[in-house]
This record gives C-alpha cells, sequence and structure tokens, in this order.
C-alpha cells in the first residue's frame, strides 16, 4: 500500500481539514500519509485519532519547516517528531507568533499601497491555522484584487512583490537540529525548487536523513539527479505531492512512495 509523504491541512494552508484529508486518503487507498504542515503540528492529533477510529491510513506525524538559504526558500519536512516535546514545539510555537507579527506587517503594506485588503479577513481566512502567505492571497481574493492565490503571489506577495516582507529567519541548519531535538527523521523537501544543492552534503553531515527526491514540481531530470546525491550521500529518497487542496499544488496521492521507504524512515528516528 502505497504512502504520500507531504501533505498540508488546514492547520497551515491547506483548504481540507485535518479529518478530512484522513478521509479523502481512505478513499483513494492509501496505506500511509504523512501529515506536513507549515512551522506547526496541529493538524496531526485530529488526524491520528480520525483514522484511529476509522481503522486508516497510517498517519505519521511530521511538519515543513520554512527555512532560508540566501534569501531563498528551504524547507525541512520532519517526520516522527515527537509533538509533546517542550523544547522543540516552544520554537515552533515563536515562529508561529512571527508568522503573525508578519502577516500583519505585509498587510500594513499592502494597504499602504492602496489595497482593501483587511488583517481581519485574513485572520477569519486563516482560522487557527499557522499563517501564511497563501492566507494574505485569500483576502487579496476576497477583496477583488486579483482572481486567485496565484496572481497574488505573481503581483503582490511573491519574494520580488512590492508588499513582500521575509519570514523570521531561520537557517537550514537550524530547521534540521530542530528535528533531530523532537527525535524526528528530516528530510530536505522539494530540492528542486530549493536551489540549495550546495547545502545538502553539510545538512547530511549534520543529520539529514533523506531527500524528497519524488515531488509534483520535478522534473524527471531532476528526480535522477536527486536520485544519485542521495544514494552518494546514504539519504532515504522520498516523496509525497505537497497536496494543499484547491487548484494549486498536487492532487493528494500523485506522488507516492512504497512501504519500504516508510520503513526506512521509521529505522532512522533518534
Ligand atoms: P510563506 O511560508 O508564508 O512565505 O508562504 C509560502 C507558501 O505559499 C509555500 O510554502 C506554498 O505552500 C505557498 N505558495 C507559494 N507560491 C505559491 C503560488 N504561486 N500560489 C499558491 N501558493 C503558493
Ligand atoms: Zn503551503
Ligand atoms: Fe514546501
Ligand atoms: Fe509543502
Amino acid at each position: 500500500m502505497p504512502a504520500d509523504l507531504h501533505v498540508h491541512t488546514t492547520a497551515s494552508d491547506g483548504i481540507l481539514s485535518p479529518v478530512r484529508v484522513v478521509c479523502l486518503a481512505r478513499t483513494l487507498g492509501l496505506g500511509a500519509i504523512a501529515i506536513t504542515d507549515h512551522d506547526t503540528v496541529s493538524g496531526v492529533a485530529p488526524a491520528v485519532q480520525e483514522a484511529a477510529a476509522r481503522g486508516g491510513p497510517v498517519v505519521i506525524p511530521g511538519i515543513e519547516i520554512s527555512a532560508s538559504h540566501h534569501g531563498r526558500d528551504v524547507h525541512i519536512l520532519g517526520y516522527y517528531v515527537n509533538t509533546t516535546h517542550s523544547g522543540f514545539l516552544a520554537r515552533i510555537r515563536q515562529l508561529a507568533d512571527k508568522r503573525s507579527e508578519r502577516a500583519a506587517r505585509m498587510v500594513g503594506r499592502l494597504r499602504s499601497l492602496g489595497l482593501k485588503v483587511s488583517l481581519d479577513d485574513v485572520l477569519e481566512l486563516a482560522g487557527k491555522a499557522s499563517l501564511g502567505r497563501p492566507h494574505i492571497a485569500d483576502a487579496l481574493v476576497r477583496a477583488g484584487v486579483v482572481q486567485n492565490r496565484a496572481q497574488a503571489f505573481s503581483r503582490w506577495i511573491g519574494r520580488d512583490c512590492p508588499g513582500y516582507v521575509p519570514r523570521e529567519p531561520v537557517s537550514p541548519l537550524e530547521a534540521v537540529a530542530l528535528v533531530r531535538l523532537a527525535k524526528g527523521v528530516p528530510v530536505l523537501a522539494h530540492p528542486g525548487t530549493a536551489r540549495a544543492d550546495g547545502i545538502i552534503a553539510e545538512l547530511a553531515a549534520a543529520g539529514l536523513q533523506g531527500l524528497e527526491v519524488y515531488h509534483p514540481e520535478h522534473t524527471s531530470e531532476q528526480v535522477r539527479r536527486y536520485l544519485d546525491v542521495a544514494a552518494a550521500l546514504r539519504l532515504v529518497s522520498t516523496g509525497g505531492s505537497d497536496f494543499h487542496g484547491g487548484d494549486n499544488h498536487g492532487r493528494l496521492g500523485e506522488v507516492l512512495v512504497g512501504l519500504k521507504v516508510v520503513e526506512e524512515l521509521k529505522r532512522r528516528r533518534l
């Protein structure tokens, strides 16, 4: 039974709640899914409960930590993190607080540019989620400024756009250490979009255990290259759909790996 190791929910910027994601995974016949929300593990417990109550699929506790390197987004996935580790929780809660401050600053900038977007809308659309640019994008859609998230990113909130404010700086090394602190298994997410190949060896020396070789945005040439990099550094080759729901990013189960990959990740827990 195949596994999708990269799934977002309403705990961050996904469209479906953890419970609905689990239902969909069961309907699709997936053996396991990893819940990997941006900088939060709050979607894990409801997903685990739902799966336990209905007899599957296996839910792997995870996180996707947003780091940056030379101004580029570098995302570190963490599998089998202990979601109750206090030091780990303290830091990710701090990151969530910083995300809220940053969202307020971004809305301030957009308003000063004359856009009628409101922080109340952003907060309402995000609910209890870890606040991210996609929620600001949704508020821009609601305000009629743009038609969809993609347009919001390309015109207003993408990295080179007037409304952009960077996140709290977290280095990829800190993100790897944070996952290790919580006894989890750190994996570099979508290396093809991170474009940080130069630091993979250093991250591996610091405890990185895997590379997300299979991802909807990777070309077949990138898949071949990262398979080689993973083999050379003895990293597990993982993959997932990066499912968010809605029309952006992948469909659930679009990218799958075998349960052997899951077993190998499990073996590499601390
Ligand atoms: P943030 O972490 O708040 O800076 O937001 C970045 C997140 O927004 C990424 O992890 C993606 O999930 C999402 N994202 C990035 N680019 C786009 C896009 N063009 N359209 C929709 N969502 C995007
Ligand atoms: Zn996202
Ligand atoms: Fe990512
Ligand atoms: Fe993701």
